[in-house]
């Protein structure tokens, strides 16, 4: 029989856990890394699969994890993408409010930029107009943030992977059935190999919950998926904004609404997206593939009870954005910002994402922030949801930080 011995292994090579993996070199803290990973390829999830965009930190609540790690996150990771020369739209972003009574929505995102360390400046109609004519505000005011940036972030990860490839961290790919012996701190492979680790982190995203229970950790948290289509403004439309463009978010809903988004490409394309709509499984990208109709309906019954509670604001998500899939409302949507867009300037776009939401059994509430738990000589990271793309790199340090005083290596 095979075994094999590593200081840490990673269950998971997303942006999360190839982060933490590059941090425990760059610390020196071990070199004896083994990244395991279910599918052949990596970014086949949220980490290849999402807006690609570079969030400033204006979102956050000063003092949540999010906003202790997503200004300097964003710093390091631009800093990494522009020293490899890979794509990056340095585009910036503008936020407005598509209903006056939203405006004052502005100044709170403006106060939590600012204590959080982001660059924002207010603009009045006019700075508005200059950079996208056709945009829309209520109010006429908007909040700019220079610093928002776009990357291609499947190019952000097959590189990262390359680089660690490199410098000696062992990679097992396509290894979708394991079974974890955590008392024994081994996990055994299907060929009959034992992989013993002396730390493991859980990076699975979208499975990082049932991960979890088989170490006896967090029982009371399950993710529920939601799906994120993307539509796009097609190549020849006479409207094209130069910049990101998103709405007032509701900052009790998890999810920042419908945005215009122009990629890292030489010639950028417009993507409008991406939706929330309650998913058919945790990787159910299309059609009927990896459909998990018991989980489905457990999930649309948790929601059904957070709608008639009203918990978090949860009404108004599902009023404003539950059923964007449905081309009328993506397109009223996308009018509420540019009113200009016609049903014959977009179509549907390939890209399509899913974004896990943690929800705690035990209050009933969906978790708002990065949630990283700790169990039997492993750490579990279970709420890795946006920005984690952006903040990847200050999130690992965050991780590893919290993680340190249990690690137990030679
Ligand atoms: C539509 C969408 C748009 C988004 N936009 C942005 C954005 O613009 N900016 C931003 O900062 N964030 C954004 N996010 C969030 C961001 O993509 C995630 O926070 C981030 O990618 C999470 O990384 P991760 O490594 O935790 O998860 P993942 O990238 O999902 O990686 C988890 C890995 O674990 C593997 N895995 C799963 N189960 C197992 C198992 N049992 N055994 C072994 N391996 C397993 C998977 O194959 C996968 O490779 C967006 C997300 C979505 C879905």
């Amino acid at each position: 029989m095979n075994s094999h011995s590593s200081d840490v292994l990673i269950l998971g090579g997303g942006m999360v856990g190839l982060c933490i993996a590059h941090q425990l070199l760059e610390r020196d803290i071990s070199r004896n890394i083994t990244v395991l990973d279910k599918e052949p390829e990596l970014g086949r999830h949220s980490s290849g699969r999402n807006s690609g965009v570079l969030h400033a930190g204006l979102y956050y609540k000063p003092g949540s994890l999010k906003a202790q790690v997503c200004v300097s996150g964003s710093r390091r990771l631009r800093a990494w993408v522009e020293e490899r020369q890979l794509p990056l739209n340095p585009c910036g972003k503008v936020i407005v409010p598509p209903r006056a009574e939203l405006d004052p929505q502005l100044d709170v995102l403006a106060a939590r930029g600012r204590a959080n360390g982001a660059v924002v400046e207010f603009w009045d109609a006019q700075q508005l107009q200059e950079l996208i004519p056709e945009a829309h505000s209520a109010s006429g005011r908007a909040l700019w943030s220079p610093n928002t940036a776009v990357v291609k972030p499947i190019k952000v990860v097959m590189r990262l992977r390359q680089e660690l490839a490199e410098r000696g961290i062992r990679f097992l790919q396509d290894q979708p059935h394991w079974q974890a012996r955590p008392d024994q701190q081994t996990l055994a492979l299907t060929d009959g190999t034992r992989l013993q680790y002396g730390h493991l982190f859980n990076c699975a995203g979208l499975q990082a919950d049932r991960v979890a229970h088989q170490f006896g950790v967090g029982s009371h948290y399950s993710l529920l998926p939601f799906k994120g289509l993307y539509w796009q403004l097609k190549p020849g439309c006479p409207i094209q904004p130069r910049t990101n463009l998103y709405p007032v978010p509701d900052l009790n809903v998890p999810f920042l609404g419908v945005h215009f988004t122009p990629s890292a490409d030489a010639t950028p394309l417009v993507s409008i997206g991406p939706t929330a709509t309650p998913a058919w499984g945790r990787e159910n990208y299309r059609g009927l593939q990896a459909l998990e109709p018991a989980m489905a309906a457990a999930n649309l019954a948790v929601l059904a009870r957070q709608y008639l509670a009203n918990q978090g604001g949860f009404r108004r998500y599902v009023h404003e954005q539950a059923f964007l899939a449905l081309p009328p409302l993506l397109l009223r949507a996308a009018q509420e910002l540019i009113p200009a867009v016609r049903a014959e300037h977009i179509e549907l776009s390939q890209k399509v994402g899913i974004r896990s939401q943690l929800f705690n059994h035990r209050t009933q509430r969906l978790e708002d922030d990065f949630l990283c738990l700790p169990g039997p000589c492993s750490t579990h990271v279970l709420n890795a949801i946006s920005p984690a793309f952006t903040a990847s790199f200050a999130l690992a340090d965050l991780i590893l930080d919290q993680a340190l005083p249990t690690l137990n290596l030679p």
